[in-house]
């Protein structure tokens, strides 16, 4: 009787040290926003586009490391944004990756374009591109020669993104608009989208109900995505469908390759903490391995190089916070406040920099 009593005597002493050592298991279990610096960050989208080192001189200090993408906007020519990002690459090689872009001119040329395409995307994996990037003006600028839209799914980018699968290269693909872009601007969630599409109204599909709908556009998205079941894709801008998390979980179930960047779209995340937390907490720890941290920063000509610097430091704090603590947060895009979502460590290691290396093939930083 006396061993049984001393059993559970050691018993409860044993609980008793598990309690207290329970009470550092947050330290263990968390990061804090102290820990900014010390967690190697990868920020998966940016778009650098001057030879000023600003960005990545302020990325060394708060160890993050990034890749710039190229894209086909008709802002800077894509070979130009090629050669810097290769000149920077060359520079920086362990603190740079890039991607590529194609261009859509002589379309209507189909196989003419489809062979400048290939080549010209052999040349940049030649100069050290991991993936490629398509945007938004396909499936809502750019009309063939019927004056109809070219979607996604259009069979003549076929061979490209069987080259693109063949070779494992990713595919980032920023197709379509936030929902949104579908709605009058008071409707809208966010404040970005609000100032956003005010501004630029030829983007406000609310304005244009000629266009391809968001249905069309996810839809042909998809239908790429079928035909190219082994293709590694970052789905830009959580993949257009940031304002549900039912449709981004029934997503990232039927394409196992599938993985989400949420630049610009972390106030729409925000935005669903303030409408179901534990849901969106939930939602983040069943499909850790699945999101990579990206913010979108861009730093042009026209840029004041100071303040994209100012911008890059507090978005990657700011962005630290909401997924690391539970702090009550507001930020300008967000109306009201939100409580951060207190990610465990390894969610956040994920996020911020493993999934981005175990699910990127190439990239080499
Ligand atoms: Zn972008």
């Amino acid at each position: 009787m006396n061993s049984l009593k001393s059993f559970f005597f050691s018993i409860a002493i044993l609980a008793f040290l598990y309690l207290l050592t329970g009470c550092n298991s947050d330290a263990d279990n968390y990061y804090t926003v102290d820990d900014f610096y010390s967690v190697e960050k990868i920020d998966a989208h940016v778009h650098l586009n001057v030879m000023d080192p600003i960005v990545i001189e302020q990325a060394i200090n708060d160890n993050v490391k990034l890749i710039t993408l190229n894209v086909n906007s008709g802002r800077v020519p894509i070979t130009h944004q090629q050669d810097v990002a290769t000149q920077l690459k060359a520079q920086y090689p362990d603190q740079l990756a890039y991607t590529t872009a194609f261009s859509l001119e002589n379309w209507d040329d189909s196989e003419a374009w489809q062979q400048q395409a290939l080549d010209y995307l052999e040349e940049s994996f030649e100069r050290g591109a991991f993936g490629v990037k398509v945007w938004k003006n396909i499936g809502m600028e750019l009309l063939n020669e019927d004056g109809e839209f070219v979607m996604i799914d259009d069979p003549q980018f076929d061979p490209i993104f069987r080259y693109l699968s063949d070779e494992g290269k990713v595919l980032f693909g920023h197709i379509g608009e936030p929902h949104n872009c579908w709605l009058p601007l008071e409707e809208m969630t966010v404040n970005n989208d609000r100032d956003y599409f005010a501004n630029h109204p030829q983007y406000h599909m609310y304005l244009n109900p000629d266009y391809p709908s968001y249905d069309e556009i996810i839809e042909s998205r998809n239908n790429m995505l079928d035909k190219n079941p082994d293709l590694v894709f970052f789905a830009a801008h959580l993949g257009s469908m940031e304002w549900s998390i039912e449709m981004m979980s029934e997503h990232l179930d039927r394409y196992p390759n599938m993985i989400m960047g949420m630049a610009h779209r972390i106030p729409h995340l925000q935005y669903l903490a303030q409408e179901d937390y534990d849901k969106l907490r939930d939602f983040f720890i069943t499909y850790q391995d699945r999101f990579v941290y990206s913010t979108d920063l861009m730093h042009y000509d026209e840029s004041v190089p100071e303040e994209v610097r100012q911008l890059a430091e507090q978005t990657w704090r700011e962005d630290w916070e909401f997924f690391v603590t539970d702090n009550e947060l507001e930020v300008w895009q967000v109306n009201g406040s939100f409580k951060g979502l207190k990610l465990p460590k390894e969610v956040v290691n994920k996020i911020y920099h493993e999934n981005a290396r175990n699910r990127m093939p190439g990239i080499g930083i």
